[in-house]
């Protein structure tokens, strides 16, 4: 099956969060399973820098009159066992050539016409299913979040009636997060006025291509069977709940995988002391450099609670500077690595520079440091208010930092409480708190503080959680079977 997958961020080249550990791993775990996967991108600096070997492939004009040309190569950074990664990219410096965050500026400001940037990434996605390049012609479109979401919209209405019709996945990675903009621009996205109704993608009387992937794709996926089920509600439907019963019938959760070759504690080549299930020496002796490190006290008996993670509302990071003492006055520490709302930034600093022996913070993205984190953590605190997947819980697991978190999304899809039943079953893999309550998180760091003074328990739930797989394999299998499906009834 030849699979074009349509992303913004890629790991390792342009990441701001999940989604592109997603949209990196994902190729290599479908072409492992018998896919041939080319993935489209925007021609952003950090992107352009990785692509070799490329050549035009064609060019294609915008509504508002643009020229954008078309390059394939390949992405050395996503090889995988000596095959390499074919990729398409988007040139139009005018749109993409801006360094740093790919949505919006130095002073956190979207980008003004992010409407244009983003509708040409689908533009061109629907030009790739229709022979843009004669080479090769995408049988199903996999476009990921709000960024890609006018892929599906622009194969809906391919002016050629005559062309095949080519099947749209659409993944939804977080449906907070949905690309609205004024009615203004409509005719910059170059698509027929029925689009823009309520059968179609306006929103309140705006546009928003996160409801144009919803509505115009073949079928769609969201990152864990908890969260597809979610989103069907008011409360997490982000206003787009009714579209999204409406199409329950194709709407499927698939729990995201962990990207093994990234995230291993016995090969991570980004962490000094390497170990895994049958020697955690390495794990103690983490700790110990990561306290040094960030300047906390060197105490072993400490148990270390860790936040990596965008500093956001989203995040439930209230709770935690809400509740900083719950940590400290035990005798624990914790070290924040984030960056996100000014407030929460500052507010974690202040809590550091007033117990710098037992908090620790750092603010900025550090992809290395994040993974001396979770392998140097006792406990990975994820306390959201809501989370599609979430990964760092996972990566915690991997790492043996227990995950302290809320059950809601992935997050309750992948953690299991530990409470005398799960002790007893050894299903145990960290701490479960229910609703978005400050007593309620403190009493789910109480239980962890109660495990950490039971060793041996302790390291028991470590040992279930490290050994939990989250494979590529399995998660690829699940989108095999879909894309089959759609090709073969489209
Ligand atoms: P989201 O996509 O909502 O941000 P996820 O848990 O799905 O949340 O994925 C977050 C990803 O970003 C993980 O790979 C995590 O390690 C990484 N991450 C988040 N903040 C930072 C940071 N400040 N430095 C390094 N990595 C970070």
């Amino acid at each position: 099956m030849r699979i074009l997958q349509v992303s913004a961020e890629i790991f390792p080249l342009l990441k701001t969060g999940g989604l592109a550990d997603i949209a990196g791993a994902l190729p290599a775990a479908l072409n492992a399973g018998g896919c041939d996967v080319r993935v489209l991108l925007p021609g952003f600096p950090a992107i352009r820098a990785g692509l070799e070997g490329s050549s035009s492939v064609g060019t294609f004009r915008t509504a508002w009159g643009e020229t954008v040309e078309l390059l394939y190569g390949h992405l050395p950074a996503l090889a995988r066992d000596g095959l390499q990664q074919g990729a398409y990219v988007l040139v139009a410096p005018g749109l993409y050539d801006r360094p740093g965050n790919p949505y919006e500026d130095a002073n956190k400001q979207a980008y003004a016409d992010n409407h244009r940037r983003f509708a040409a990434l689908g533009l061109a996605a629907a030009h790739l299913a229709h022979g843009l390049d004669t080479m090769w012609r995408a049988q199903l479109v996999h476009s990921h979040d709000w960024h890609a979401g006018l892929t599906s919209a622009y194969l809906a209405f391919w002016p050629d009636l005559e062309a095949p019709k080519v099947p749209s996945v659409f993944t939804v990675h977080n449906l907070a997060y949905q690309g609205v903009f004024g009615p203004e621009y409509f005719s910059d996205l170059g698509l027929p006025g029925k689009a823009f109704s309520v059968q179609g993608m306006e929103f309140h009387g705006q546009l928003s291509f996160m409801k144009a992937g919803l509505y115009y794709s073949d079928h769609i996926t969201t990152v864990s069977p908890t969260y597809a089920r979610e989103i069907q509600g008011h409360e997490q439907g982000c206003g787009l709940d009714g579209l999204l019963r409406h199409r329950q019938q194709n709407l499927t959760g698939i729990l995201n995988a962990v990207d093994d070759t990234v995230w291993n504690p016995g090969t991570d080549r980004a962490i000094a002391h390497n170990f895994d299930t049958r020697r955690m020496a390495g794990k103690a002796q983490s700790k110990s450099e990561l306290q040094l490190e960030v300047g906390l006290a060197q105490d072993a008996e400490a148990p270390l609670f860790a936040v990596v993670s965008r500093l956001t509302e989203q995040k439930g990071l209230p709770l935690v500077l809400a509740a900083m003492d719950e940590i400290v006055t035990r005798g624990g520490q914790l070290l924040v690595l984030g960056s996100g709302e000014t407030w929460l930034e500052q507010a974690f600093v202040k809590q550091a520079h007033a117990r710098p022996d037992r908090i620790a913070v750092r603010l900025g993205y550090d992809e290395t440091f994040a993974h001396r984190i979770f392998a140097g953590s006792d406990v990975t605190l994820v306390p959201s208010r809501f989370e599609p997947c979430g990964l760092t819980q996972m990566y915690g697991l991997k790492y043996g930092s227990l995950p302290l978190v809320r059950r809601v999304g992935g997050l309750a899809d992948t953690v299991v409480d530990t409470d005398l039943e799960t002790l007893e079953d050894r299903t145990a893999t960290g701490f479960v708190f229910e609703a978005l309550d400050e007593t309620q998180y403190r009493r789910a760091v109480r239980r962890a503080f109660a495990l950490y003074h039971r060793r041996a328990e302790w390291n028991r739930v470590r040992q279930t959680g490290m050994r939990l797989a989250f494979d590529w394999p399995t998660a690829a299998q699940h989108y095999i079977h879909l894309y089959d499906q759609l090709i073969r009834t489209t």
